[in-house]
């Protein structure tokens, strides 16, 4: 058996599913609880080319949601470590480190390189940046987020739907001054989630969901999901 044989079946694999994916390219913003199991489960399913952004140091504090990140990479840098780790796992794929703090300035020509952007942060300064970038380069945006038993997942694609400033006005989305508490297993859920809903459109070479936002709380066994319609007027995405 081959390494993607066990995709044979699944749609958007007949014929030439995994010849699309592995020709397509995911940029992971964030290589920490979210994106632990998101870059994991590109680099299995076979995208041909990950990009990594994140210049943060691996911490003690990281490794009960971080999987990526083993107690004897303390003191690595993170998107380095994740590199390794699914360079370990699947050497078909290409793997890019972006060593760079996102910002308004570089992150439009980034995003602008993918397929598709996928944002696994801790903070919504970042999330706001991706989101414009996204809505200028005109590339889906998937934003991930949790906190502590709940997560969600918001879906948007420029010019087909709401951004994500269209669910939270900018204005609105300020960061916590201290960082809330997280369950690992709920990060995963979340980035499991990212990577499915990612590895089925590059195959596929379909449409996402435009404007779908999934919620959960693991704590009241809350599922959800809800359509979003693009808000009048919004800032980022309202000339697009
Ligand atoms: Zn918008």
């Amino acid at each position: 058996m081959g390494r993607y044989d066990r995709h044979i079946g699944l749609p958007g694999f007949d014929g030439e599913g995994q010849a699309r994916l592995a020709g397509s390219s995911a940029l992971v913003v964030g290589a920490g609880g979210i994106g632990s199991p998101l870059l994991y489960y590109l680099a299995a399913a076979g995208v041909g080319t990950i990009g990594i952004v994140d210049s943060d140091i691996v911490e003690l504090s990281n490794l009960n949601r971080q999987i990526l990140h083993f107690t004897s990479d303390i003191g690595e840098v993170k998107a380095a470590s994740a590199a390794y780790k699914i360079s370990q796992l699947n050497p078909e794929v290409k793997v890019v480190i972006h060593a760079v703090r996102l910002d308004d300035e570089n992150s439009v020509d980034i995003a602008a390189g993918y397929d598709i952007v996928l944002g696994a942060v801790d903070n919504h300064e970042t999330r706001r940046v991706l989101n414009r970038a996204c809505a200028t380069a005109g590339r889906p945006y998937i934003d991930g987020s949790v906190t502590g038993y709940t997560g969600m997942v918001g879906l948007f694609v420029p010019g087909k739907g709401p951004c994500r400033a269209c669910l939270i006005p900018e204005e609105d989305d300020g960061d916590r001054a201290e960082a809330p508490p997280v369950l690992g297993a709920v990060a995963g859920m979340v980035g499991s989630m990212m990577a499915a809903e990612t590895i089925r459109y590059l195959a596929e070479k379909g449409g996402l969901p435009a404007g779908k936002v999934v919620y959960f709380d693991v704590h009241s066994g809350v599922y959800e999901s809800f359509e979003l319609a693009k808000r009048e007027k919004c800032p980022v995405c309202g000339n697009v």
